[in-house]
């Protein structure tokens, strides 16, 4: 896949998903800038062993959420780097709750967390990119947005939105060499599904046709595809990368 000499931020990358794409896009030949929330020490580890292995490679300290942050880390990449090819939207959180229990604040945390974030990252990422003609924005989705899990609304209908949002931005600049897709994760092995799957147990592997959990990396390099020269026809689209628990056999 060529994403080399390409400039890309990944949000989220200190952890989970969004580290392994860091680390495929860097290893792939791009300069990678990844925004994390919290975890200093998780970051400066990534952006220590990318360096130290010749890979161009800085963090961010943001909260995606807010769009003033979102400019303003967009602002950083091309300042540094003059140009931003790669938008990879992958930060995300749950606060899982019934309906009826969930606050307001839980409601609006998920959807500004997971969907504002994805329209103030990518309305600030389209002039640079399409100043250059060339732009591979992918979306963090979830099989979540088509499933009809109890205590997820706010989860499933940020990851519906994304996947809607996606699609109308795909249309509009796609004349521009813009393309933007989604990859949606069944159960993938981060610190979002260790609570899920201890309680489960063999459960989850049992009900996924390939047998075992998701690694970030299986995320990575389906996002590195997306992210690639080689995906320039493939627009709008999203992308289930679940080891086949969206098939709906019996087993
Ligand atoms: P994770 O391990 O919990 O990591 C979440 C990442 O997002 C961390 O880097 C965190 O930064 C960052 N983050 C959270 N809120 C933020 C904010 N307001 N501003 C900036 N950064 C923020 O999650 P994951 O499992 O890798 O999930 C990554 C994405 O994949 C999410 O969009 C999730 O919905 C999606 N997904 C995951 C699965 C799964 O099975 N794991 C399945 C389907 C979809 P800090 O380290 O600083 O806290």
């Amino acid at each position: 896949m060529n994403v080399s000499e390409r400039v890309a931020l990944v949000t989220g990358g200190s952890r989970g998903i969004g580290k392994a794409i860091v680390f495929a896009l860097a290893k792939a030949g791009a300069k990678v800038a990844f925004v994390y929330q919290s975890n200093q020490e998780a970051a400066d580890q990534i952006v220590t062993d990318l360096t130290s292995q010749g890979h161009e490679v800085y963090a961010i300290k943001a909260d995606v959420s807010q769009k003033s942050e979102a400019d303003a880390a967009i602002e950083n990449v091309v300042s540094k780097w003059g140009r931003l090819d790669i938008l990879v939207n992958n930060a995300g959180i749950i606060r899982d709750k019934l309906v009826l229990a969930m606050s307001a604040e839980e409601w609006h945390e998920v959807i500004n967390t997971n969907l504002s974030s994805v329209f103030n990252f990518c309305q600030a990422a389209i002039r640079p990119m399409m100043s250059n003609r060339f732009g591979r924005i992918v979306n963090m989705s979830s099989v979540a947005a088509d499933f009809s899990n109890p205590g997820q609304a706010n989860y499933a209908a940020s990851k519906a939105g994304i996947e809607g949002f996606s699609r109308c931005l795909a249309t509009e600049y796609a004349k521009r060499g813009i393309t933007v897709n989604c990859v949606a994760p069944g159960f993938i092995e981060t610190d979002m599904t260790v609570a899920v799957v201890n309680a489960a147990g063999d459960k989850v592997k049992n009900s996924i046709p390939v047998k075992r959990l998701g690694k970030p990396e299986d995320i990575a390099n389906a996002v590195l595809f997306l992210a690639s020269e080689e995906s320039s026809y493939i627009t709008g689209q999203v992308l289930k990368v679940d080891g086949g628990l969206t098939l709906g056999g019996m087993g």
